[in-house]
């Protein structure tokens, strides 16, 4: 078993770290925000006073925060405090740039480092079946990987650094793209008087199978555990699709990427998101479109 210092022990980090305890790793942790840390608390992790605190004894640190912003921070902050063998590897969901930089911090001292974003939501960050994608070096993939699958089902080592986060953002976009696809086909058959079954039945065993249809049909009925079933309850927030979807314009900005489909389903996330459906989950969209807003006539 490893020491292993967690910081950010939000919806994700909170269950992700208690499953390290299950897996019988000494888990220290900690949270600027005291009902995370008493939730880990009760979990088992053992909480830290600072993040530098977090990582004295670590021999892995994990960093599981809302945005590049704070992961740059909060590794800049345990730099002089980690051991020097150590292995840090970010799980946030940050922009590509950023997670560069954060490797870059420890590129003089050698240290270990990874970028693994994951998916799963917070329902496999509890029932331990994440998917982690990786980005780094061999040795630091091949160190993580036993810690990685107590958390998750599925580690996938996607390149060097930044490689984890620009997978995906990739596959967000993806989704996100064909989400917007999905509901647009619904809303169309609607208006031509076909049934949410009879459209389901058929694209579902047809080349419009995907992820979009399947787990989060925008429609109630044809898949009995999607989100619209339950009034657009998430499921996986439209605000954080729409943070997925700015990462990857980021990215397609500042690597010259042409991603006009991946543009416009941002600015109606965007819109979607402005008009205070941000909770909902994205599948909600189909309503937005319906409504003929931002779509056309
Ligand atoms: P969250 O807001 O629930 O948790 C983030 C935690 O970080 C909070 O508890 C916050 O108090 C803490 N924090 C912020 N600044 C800190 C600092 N300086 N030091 C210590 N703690 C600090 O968010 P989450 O849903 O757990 O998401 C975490 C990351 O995982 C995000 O990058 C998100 O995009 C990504 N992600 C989330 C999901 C999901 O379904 N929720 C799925 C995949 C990826």
């Amino acid at each position: 078993s490893s020491t292993i210092g967690f910081i950010g022990l939000g919806n994700m980090g909170g269950p992700m770290a208690a499953n390290l305890v299950k897996a019988h790793h000494k888990v220290t942790g900690f949270d600027v925000a005291p009902a995370a840390r008493e939730a880990a608390k009760e979990a088992g992790v053992v909480i830290a006073a600072s993040a530098a605190e977090t990582v004295a004894e670590a021999d892995v640190i994990v960093t599981m925060l809302p945005n590049g912003r704070l992961v740059l921070g909060v590794w800049n902050e345990i730099a002089a405090h980690v051991k020097p063998e150590a292995l840090i590897i970010d799980s946030s969901t940050i922009d590509v740039d950023s997670a560069r930089n954060a490797h870059g911090l420890f590129a003089a001292s050698g240290h270990l480092t990874l970028d693994a974003p994951v998916s799963g939501g917070t329902v496999g960050a509890q029932a331990a079946t994440l998917t982690f994608m990786a980005g780094g070096s061999k040795p630091a993939f091949a160190r993580a990987e036993p810690i990685l699958l107590a958390m998750g089902k599925r580690a996938v080592h996607c390149g060097e650094a930044g490689a984890g986060q620009a997978a995906k953002i990739c596959n967000n976009m993806i989704l996100g793209i064909s989400m917007i696809g999905v509901a647009e086909a619904f809303v169309l058959g609607e208006k031509l008087g076909l049934t949410h079954e009879a459209l389901f039945n058929v694209a579902s065993t047809s080349s419009g199978q995907c992820w979009a249809l399947t787990t989060n049909c925008p429609v109630p009925g044809p898949v009995p555990t999607s989100p619209a079933n339950r009034d657009y309850r998430p499921g996986f927030a439209a605000a954080l699709m729409l943070k997925d979807m700015k990462l990857s314009q980021d990215a397609a900005l500042s690597s010259g990427a042409a991603t006009p489909l991946g543009a416009h389903a941002t600015q109606l996330f965007d819109l979607f998101d402005k008009l205070g459906h941000g909770n909902e989950d994205f599948s909600a969209i189909i309503r937005f479109l319906r409504g003929g807003t931002g779509g056309g006539n």
